[in-house]
């Protein structure tokens, strides 16, 4: 399969003024780990482990799973690997897990919602998990898609350390997520936003319908408010909060995202060197004020209007 080249950057990702920012690669199969690393990523920010599960009839074992994860540990070898717990539902359908008959599968028993009727195959994943990591030098994370309610960040908290994996984080990809940030990182130790998912939810938009594009774009000031409140609830818990959606992609808003206060963005390798290279050339205070004239706004196209011309190195 051919691959573009990747542009590299040198880390550590920083504003103009030193402010640290993580830049991180998005991972969605074993392959794709060695390019990352070689891209500069500084660690993987979201392991999609989706890859390991589709177009099978039956679970995979524990051992293939191991074997499925631990390339991606030992690419990035004392470096940090956020890996993500199976994120499938009636969209992403798997024989032995999910339902396919839903009317509204983003709506429906997916991500983390399928533990409840199967919390076998959710333990298997965290075993396997735990095996990899003992097998690797990665300091790895894992957390859990589609989390909406305190209750089950206790739980996934619960099982991982049943599993001794003690950097259990959640997902915030639905609004009610975003909204209980705080009580939500009382209990996790981080929180990684899916922006995908979460302008989704938020503006009742299906990612995949072309016809609703103009309503599906992370610049609405909704979808910034609840970045800013998940933010401030992991300031008051002193827990990181990071970007693994398309949003941390594009430069310009990177420099909002890191103004409200994301510490950590993930993102296909290949934008990482456009993205440090804008972070590079402003100042943390400079995000700030992007971010605060952003919030502002009344529209998507008004926040991304102030936010360029307020950061000239983006013309
Ligand atoms: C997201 O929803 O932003 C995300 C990172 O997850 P996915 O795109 O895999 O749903
Ligand atoms: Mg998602």
């Amino acid at each position: 399969r051919e691959r573009t080249t990747v542009r590299t950057f040198t880390p550590p990702g920083t504003t103009k003024d030193g402010h640290r920012v993580e830049l991180l690669a998005n991972v969605g199969e074993a392959e794709d780990a060695e390019p990352a690393a070689a891209s500069g990523a500084e660690g993987v920010g979201l392991f999609r482990t989706e890859f390991c599960f589709l177009d099978r009839d039956d679970e995979p074992t524990i051992d293939e799973q191991v074997a499925a994860y631990g390339p991606v540990m030992a690419a990035f070898a004392g470096k940090k690997v956020v890996i993500r717990t199976l994120d499938a539902g009636a969209d992403k359908p798997l024989p032995f897990l999910t339902d396919t008959d839903e009317t509204n599968p983003a709506l429906g028993v997916r991500g983390y919602r399928t533990s409840w009727q199967n919390p076998d195959v959710l333990d298997h994943q965290l075993m396997a998990i735990a095996r990899a990591a003992g097998e690797h030098e990665a300091d790895v994370w894992v957390m859990a898609p589609m989390i909406s309610r305190v209750a089950e960040a206790e739980d996934f908290v619960a099982r991982c350390t049943a599993h001794g994996l003690r950097t259990a984080g959640v997902m915030v990809e639905v609004p009610s997520a975003a909204l209980l940030a705080g009580p939500l990182l009382a209990r996790a130790a981080f929180a990684s936003i899916g922006t995908n998912d979460l302008v989704q939810y938020t503006l009742a938009a299906d990612r995949l319908l072309g016809a609703l594009a103009p309503l599906s774009t992370p610049w609405d000031p909704a979808v910034l408010r609840l970045i800013q409140l998940t933010c401030m609830g992991g300031q008051a818990q002193g827990r990181p909060v990071g970007v693994c959606g398309e949003a941390a992609a594009s430069p310009a808003l990177a420099a909002v995202l890191v103004g409200l206060g994301v510490a950590s963005l993930s993102m296909t390798p290949r934008a990482l060197g456009d993205v440090a290279a804008l972070l590079g050339a402003v100042t943390h205070q400079e995000c700030q004020a992007a971010a605060g004239l952003a919030l502002a706004a009344d529209s998507a196209d008004g926040a991304r209007r102030a936010v360029r011309e307020a950061l000239p190195v983006l013309a």
